[in-house]
């Protein structure tokens, strides 16, 4: 069965998610969608207005107590018939991300099955929603705890992964009986509406996910809304902070997930060749637009010459092209974040930065003026050049080079960031000495991009993260729902009596 047209074919313009059905709204606001392979506006997209906003949250509130009444064994076998129609519409989907996003193909099918595997881990809901239960706690008093839905939650996506994050978030939340309204990034918002039907065909009731398209417009709303109850947010630093603060002073429960500059040490024993395959891999992998790609190759010496050679080797070979057919690397997102990352190299190279490979003028296959940036390494970066302090966002990695571990941890210390990091050694006691010092969320060991797996949580330290609660795994479970606690005492006439004392453990 196929539930939307194939990714060449998607409608002119993308609309809103509202009660089970497509919405276009207020028709005054809209903006462009590219296929970034080509350079061309492919469609449009439906901006919310404020108004909008609140239709969708009035359905989403309808639906979310309703849905919070529902067994968990109903409410788990719509989790269970998702988790089945994403299987088989995987490709469709990587198909309509790459259209968008300008991943390649497997890439995007990649992005899919880490979400898929949140699915998977929210179908085992009624395990992870069980509550506990103390006999006697006090003489003839029980005490018991439970967890409750807390109504209706927004979760904001960037545009980097428009399938996975979301569902980062989304099975977990409907899974543990709240509503959920998404605003995905409006650069590549087209999967959110393949999400929503095939929610609608696995039988979820309408209303129980809504999808609001927009900007800061229908952001603001929704961090302003008295019925949304939580924000679960991923997107740049900046942004994240203000969704933190914001929704907070409205008395939302927050998780904001932000941007990332992440390290990869590399010590004097390690293996130079399975260094350098990681650091290519991890820092130009979809185009470096990820927030656990290797932005900063930290070599300790004296492995930066042949380390650099090695990689360098490598990134030459990388072929670059439209992601729709066969190639390593597709193009950015958009024109100006192309121009905005070529720009550091520029700076880079300005402030004394050795341009090992210069990805700024890329041969591709692509038809058209794609947003193509190809393979760029950078030699003798220093500390203070903007090519390191600043999130780049894009396929250039940055060789620092230091002269032992010590330098290289308070490297990684000191940058206010903390999102993933990774070493690459065969010493097990330094690896164990790294992850138990590094002021970092997620550690690989020998791993470049350390990406938890569904059951444990993924988040970040320092300016990667505000909040308390990560997303997904258990901490995914406690952030959609609130802890209720029960004392109770069967009554028989010796329990009476007046005592105006306060309760003890008698
Ligand atoms: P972004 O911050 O520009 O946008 C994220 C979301 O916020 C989008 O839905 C966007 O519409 C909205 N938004 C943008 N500006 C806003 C504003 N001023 N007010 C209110 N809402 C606003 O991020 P992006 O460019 O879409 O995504 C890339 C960024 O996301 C990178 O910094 C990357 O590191 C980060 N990211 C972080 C993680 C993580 O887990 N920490 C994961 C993926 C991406």
């Amino acid at each position: 069965m196929t539930l939307a047209p194939p990714a060449g074919a998607l409608p002119d313009l993308v609309t809103h998610w509202v009660d089970g059905a497509p919405h276009e709204g207020d028709a005054s606001r809209r903006g462009d969608v590219y296929d970034p392979a080509t350079g061309a506006v492919a469609r449009s997209v439906c901006f919310a207005s404020a108004a909008d906003v609140d239709l969708a949250v009035a359905g989403a509130s309808r639906a979310a107590s309703q849905w919070r009444e529902t067994s968990l064994s109903r409410r788990t076998s719509v989790l269970f018939a998702f988790r089945e129609l994403l299987a088989v519409h995987r490709d469709e989907l990587a198909a309509v991300i790459t259209a968008e996003h300008g991943k390649v193909l497997s890439d995007a099918a990649g992005e899919v099955s880490r979400g898929l595997e949140v699915v998977e881990f929210a179908c085992g809901m009624p395990h992870l929603l069980k509550g506990s239960f103390t006999e006697g706690a006090s003489t003839n008093v029980d005490v018991s705890s439970l967890r409750q839905p807390l109504g209706v939650v927004a979760v904001i996506s960037p545009f980097n992964f428009p399938a996975m994050v979301p569902m980062w978030f989304f099975p977990i939340a409907i899974a543990a009986g709240n509503a959920v309204v998404l605003k995905p990034s409006e650069k590549d918002p087209s999967a959110s509406l393949l999400l929503a039907r095939l929610w609608a065909e696995a039988g979820l009731p309408d209303g129980v996910f809504t999808v609001v398209q927009g900007d800061k417009v229908a952001v603001d709303r929704l961090l302003e809304h008295p019925d949304v109850k939580a924000v679960s947010f991923v997107g740049s630093t900046p942004v994240a902070r203000y969704v933190y603060e914001t929704a907070t002073s409205h008395g939302k429960r927050v998780q904001a997930l932000g941007g990332a500059k992440n390290h990869m040490v590399v010590l004097p024993d390690a293996d130079l060749d399975l260094a350098a395959d990681a650091a290519v891999n991890a820092g130009f992998g979809s185009a470096g637009e990820r927030c656990m790609a290797v932005s900063a190759v930290v070599a300790v010496e004296p492995v930066g010459d042949e380390l650099v050679r090695r990689i360098a080797e490598r990134a030459t070979g990388l072929v670059v092209g439209d992601g729709r057919r066969s190639c390593d690397m597709g193009p950015l997102i958009t024109g100006a974040h192309r121009d905005k990352v070529a720009s550091y190299v520029d700076a880079g190279e300005a402030a004394g930065a050795t341009v090992v490979v210069d990805g700024r003028t890329p041969e591709t296959d692509a038809e058209g003026e794609g947003f193509f940036l190809g393979p760029t390494l950078l030699d003798h970066v220093e500390p203070a050049m903007s090519v390191y302090t600043d999130e780049i966002f894009g396929p250039v990695l940055s060789v620092v080079r230091v002269g032992s571990y010590d330098e290289a941890l308070a490297l990684v210390n000191a940058n206010p960031y903390g999102n993933g990091t990774a070493i690459f050694t065969n010493d097990g006691g330094a690896a164990r000495r790294f992850q138990h010092e590094v002021e970092v969320g997620m550690i690989g060991i020998n791993v470049p991009v350390p990406v938890p797996m569904a059951y444990y949580s993924f988040g970040g330290w320092k300016s990667s993260l505000f909040g308390d609660l990560h997303a997904h795994g258990t901490d995914g479970v406690q952030f959609f729902t609130r802890a209720k606690v029960v004392t109770s005492r069967w009554l028989d006439p010796s329990h009476g009596g007046i005592d105006l004392g306060f309760p003890t453990n008698a």
